[in-house]
């Protein structure tokens, strides 16, 4: 079987097509056009009204570049939430277009769910991993428990990556703020204290925000605060998702979302995992962003396991929670 799976969560549009191989999903395509604001952060309109505009040569080019016909496609899905409304719409309504064009099944898939199935999917041995999900608008660490993807931590106010946009915008770094906030940590070295906020394996970001910008405020050089703000949020990250792995005893870690790109989160992460004698994946770039490949499996694994939509329920949820899934395509 083949499946066309479209994402369209927040600020990328993508469109990817996959084969399912064994057990195993194979990309065949996998396209991406993300929407960088002029300034500010996402405007929900804004990026749907860019997502309008690509979604159908995307598919076109997704279909091309995968050397098929379009009537090969055997399922259409998409990224049914959570995210922004105007964002979901604009991916739902493509997708339904496409399967009434096409005469083919449709499935709406959770967003969340999909990066931990991409993981499981693609990488040979991830098989039962707790997941950091860290992105711009999620913070969640989940894994699987009795029937469904639970959520075992997540962030109590903003997304990690929202964090460090915010505090970008705060001091004058283009959108999206985390991949400078990286380089400019490198060089930094003095830690700061700043709010260190758990609560069980729950997490929050505000006031270690609104710290980090009154350092600034008084003139602390900008490369040791990233660097104070990314020891300081990658540390209670890393010491969340340590205690899911002791709760759920699972001996698997898996990054997934934007921020699983940096490299100082993926060296914590890794050591973490080395000193319990767990297993550290981390799928492929590509693949760890939002895109339309991961969508496309799990649209798959659920039609697989006998999960059917029609088009008149295809609504779209804005907040789509993690453990709503019911998981009927694993034990
Ligand atoms: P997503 O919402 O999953 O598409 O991820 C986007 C988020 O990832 C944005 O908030 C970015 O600032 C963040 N991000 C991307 N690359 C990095 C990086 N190298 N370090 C930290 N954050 C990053
Ligand atoms: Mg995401």
């Amino acid at each position: 079987m083949i499946c066309l799976g479209i994402e369209g969560t927040a600020h990328s549009i993508g469109v990817g097509i996959v084969q399912q191989i064994k057990n195993k999903c194979r990309v065949i395509s996998n396209l991406i056009k993300i929407y960088k604001p002029e300034q500010g952060g996402i405007h929900p309109r804004e990026a749907a009204n860019h997502h309008a505009m690509y979604i159908a040569d995307l598919i076109m080019e997704s279909i091309k570049k995968a050397k098929i016909e379009a009537y090969n496609i055997d399922l259409v899905s998409f990224s049914k939430g959570p995210g922004l409304g105007p964002c979901l719409r604009t991916a739902a309504t493509a997708a339904r277009a496409l399967s009434l064009t096409l005469d083919k099944p449709i499935m709406g898939v959770n967003h969340c769910v999909a990066h931990l199935e991409i993981g499981r999917g693609t990488i040979e041995n991830c098989k039962d991993p707790v997941l950091l999900y860290t992105s711009g608008a999620n913070t969640q660490v989940i894994a699987f428990a009795e029937g469904r993807y639970r959520v075992f931590g997540e962030t109590l106010d903003i997304g990690i990556g929202n964090c460090l946009d915010k505090f970008g915008r705060t001091v004058g770094l283009d959108f999206p703020a985390g991949p400078k906030i990286e380089q400019l940590a490198i060089k930094g070295g003095n830690y700061l204290d700043l709010p260190y906020t758990i609560k069980g394996m729950d997490i929050a970001f505000s006031g270690l925000l609104t710290a980090s910008e009154q350092y600034y405020r008084n003139n602390i050089r900008l490369e040791d605060i990233c660097y104070s703000i990314q020891e300081t949020t990658f540390a209670a990250l890393t010491e969340v998702t340590e205690r899911a792995m002791a709760h759920t005893e699972k001996n698997e870690v898996l990054l997934g979302g934007g921020v699983a790109a940096n490299k100082r989160l993926q060296d914590m992460v890794r050591k973490m995992a080395l000193e319990r004698g767990a297993s550290f994946y981390a799928p492929s770039k590509d693949l760890w962003i939002d895109n339309g490949a991961m969508i496309a499996w799990l649209g798959l694994l659920m039609y697989n396991s006998g999960n059917r939509m029609k088009i008149k329920d295809s609504m779209i949820n804005q907040r789509f929670r993690t453990d709503m899934v019911d998981v009927t395509w694993r034990e």
